[in-house]
């Protein structure tokens, strides 16, 4: 399926305009399912998730400034299980300050509440 470019930039328009928790919860749905082309082999696995990357421009030793290197994260889904919630429930509105490791997987996580589930392997967590 292709998108004409009005019904395209409608889209686009309107998911510009959710809030960060509700464009998590609407892309995962999107992605659920959904995985690299040549990668639907029983051998091989992989699906989408959303992530971020951040540096912050920091003071250097010589009197400068400069770029410190990227930290990427994953984006954790709400465990909806623990919060008892609605499946259309995204969590609060806190921006996705909340910080963990994946004790599975390893991949460093953001979430907007503290409990979450890791997008890459599924495993439960608790970040703070
Ligand atoms: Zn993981």
């Amino acid at each position: 399926m292709t998108l004409n470019k009005d019904d395209r930039d409608s889209l686009v328009s309107r998911l510009r305009d959710l809030a960060d928790e509700e464009l998590l919860g609407v892309l995962q749905r999107v992605f659920t399912g959904r995985t690299l082309l040549g990668t639907e082999v029983p051998i091989v696995e992989s699906h989408f998730f959303l992530g971020n990357a951040t540096r912050l421009y920091e003071n250097t030793p010589d009197g400068g400034q400069a770029w410190e290197p990227w930290e990427i994260h994953a984006i954790a889904y709400p465990d909806l299980a623990a919060y008892d919630a609605d499946p259309d429930w995204f969590g609060f509105d806190y921006g996705f300050s909340e910080w963990a490791i994946c004790s599975t997987c390893g991949i460093e996580l953001r979430c907007n509440l503290k409990h979450g589930i890791c997008p890459v392997c599924s495993t439960k967590v608790y970040l703070t």
